[in-house]
């Protein structure tokens, strides 16, 4: 077996949970319980990212060799791994929900990877912990396969998020109640690898802050300052502030990026949020097609739409409050820091969204004119119906001396709504056309410009279940060739022309192709 470098940086500087009793309990003055995943029946290596591998030092052999699968799988402990799951909270859809944790996911160790840099794993899926309320401890397949692919896609798309590393088969079935309508079902269960930098969450300092633990919410804060964000110089006199400032800082980049390609997160609860500012925990997430700015594909949420797609750079907002109030007792009477921070948070969205806005349509620099012109073109393409992503792809065509709206093509889902918006479509493009010629970038530029902005595909929800309804049968190719293609989004790629295509209508009211539940 390959040797990885383990520094287990979070279990040597935090105090452990002193009882290894697996049940559910409230675990206090520690951040960590240390225990094994649960063995699996028969894991089995279904699929992994070669490049996620080799930053961790990994290379093919490693990952076929079958001790491999038994230990991405939860069934073995490599010699340097000290695994346990780690304990938060949260507020979940507004309200605070108490002690939380890693109710099925497994820190291995952190690994040192081939470039210097910090990498920890962690399973998902890998058996129960304090902190399973209950339930299992265990994911299916479709969920498991659908982060695999997604937050890997999301990477590529140059979206801040949590990478994955393998997707194995566990040979056992869980159960699911997918529509929490009395009708469950066992399907097939998977665990994956996933790694990031550091999977610590805001609510990882609610919860001792929620308690009274000062001194404990103060050692986790120095840590994660010195072991994530290492720049910053934990013990100089401003570090706690310039810390949250980075968090708000690095949270406005991730959700202003999450808009430029429409992506709902869908549980955008403080449990759910990486202080790096990294997109955390694919559950019921989804893209959008038709441009909808309130849609959540969420099914849980759908009554209440708190954490539909144009909310989230509020919700967010909202998170760091949380965080801040969780922080609010370490900084005494000065609590100015945090106040600075939050007003960075705005400052940083509105730099984002104006340098994302002139990316996406072709700009040198983006003024108010712009703002204006970017939300005129979004409502239009709410009331023609159209496909987020064919929509500001197929503007790169635009020939600024005769603007046609025939560049549109295939983006519209209903006619009647695509002749309803023809007119006042037209005359937008014509004046965006004029705005174009007016600025002094060669066309071949701005194509360029418009191309690294606006993806040609997305593993849109109907695309991950493909793949998923043929894992589940044993096929594996179609998932190979989503990996294949969610690699370069921003390139054209002829020969899978299907991945540029709009939603087809048999996945419009289909299960796990538009709506999603929680039951993962
Ligand atoms: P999520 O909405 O997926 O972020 O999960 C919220 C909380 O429920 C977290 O503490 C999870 O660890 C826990 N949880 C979700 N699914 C399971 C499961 N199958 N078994 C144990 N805990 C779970
Ligand atoms: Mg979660």
């Amino acid at each position: 077996m390959p040797a990885l470098n383990f520094d287990n940086l979070f279990v040597r500087e935090l105090p452990a949970d002193a009882s290894r009793e697996p049940g559910p309990r409230a675990v206090e003055g520690a951040f960590f319980t240390p225990l094994d995943p649960t063995p699996v029946a028969q894991a089995n290596m279904l699929a992994w990212w070669p490049e996620v591998a080799s930053a961790l030092g990994l290379d093919d052999a490693d990952m076929q060799h079958p001790d491999m699968a038994r230990v991405l799988g939860g069934s073995a402990v490599l010699d340097g791994m000290q695994p346990y799951a780690s304990v938060y909270g949260g507020h979940q859809f507004g309200h605070w929900a108490g002690q939380l944790g890693d109710g099925r996911a497994i820190h291995l160790g952190e690994v040192i990877g081939r470039d210097g840099e910090r990498w920890d794993m962690q399973l998902k899926g890998a058996g129960p912990t304090p902190y399973s309320r209950g339930a299992d401890g265990r994911a299916v397949l479709r969920s498991s396969l659908r982060e695999f692919v997604c937050s890997e896609a999301m990477h590529y798309l140059g979206v801040p998020t949590t990478r994955a590393l393998s997707l194995v088969d566990t040979g056992e079935h869980v159960v699911r109640d997918m529509f929490y309508d009395g009708h469950p079902k066992a399907e097939p269960g998977a665990v994956v690898c996933r790694v990031a930098p550091s999977f610590v969450r805001f609510g990882h300092f609610e919860l001792p802050a929620s308690r009274g633990d000062i001194d404990l919410l103060s050692r986790l804060v120095d840590v994660v300052i010195g072991r994530d964000f290492p720049h910053i110089g934990v013990s100089q006199p401003h570090a706690r502030g310039d810390w949250f400032a980075e968090i708000c800082q690095r949270t406005a980049r991730m959700v202003a990026h999450w808009m430029r390609v429409g992506f709902v997160h869908g549980v955008m609860n403080t449990d759910n949020m990486s202080v790096l500012g990294l997109t955390i925990d694919y559950g019921p997430y989804g893209f959008i097609d038709e441009y909808d700015p309130d849609f959540t594909p969420n099914t849980t949420d759908a009554p209440s739409g708190r954490y539909r797609f144009s909310h989230q750079p509020r919700v967010a907002y909202w998170n760091l409050t949380r965080l801040a109030g969780a922080l609010a007792p370490l900084f005494g009477d000065d609590v100015e820091p945090l106040h600075a921070g939050l007003a960075l948070y705005e400052r940083e969205l509105a730099a984002c969204e104006r340098a994302f806005t002139a990316a996406k349509l072709g700009l040198t620099q983006a003024d108010e004119d712009d703002m204006a012109r970017m939300q005129q073109f979004k409502a239009l393409l709410a009331r023609g119906r159209m496909d987020m992503t064919l929509a500001f792809r197929a503007l790169a065509s635009l020939n600024p001396e005769a603007p046609d709206i025939t560049i549109f093509g295939n983006a519209f889902y209903d006619m009647a709504a695509r002749d309803a918006v023809g007119t006042d479509l037209q005359q937008w493009l014509t004046a965006y056309a004029e705005r174009v010629l007016a600025q002094d970038l060669p066309a071949s530029e701005r194509r360029q410009r418009m191309d690294h902005a606006n993806p040609w595909m997305l593993p849109r929800n109907y695309l991950t279940q493909q793949a998923i309804e043929a894992a589940e049968l044993g096929d594996l190719q179609e998932l190979q060739t989503l990996m294949q293609a969610v690699r370069q989004p921003y390139r054209e790629q002829p020969d899978q022309a299907r991945f540029a295509a709009p939603r087809p209508a048999w996945a419009t009211h289909r299960a796990g192709c538009s709506m999603l539940s929680c039951s993962s």
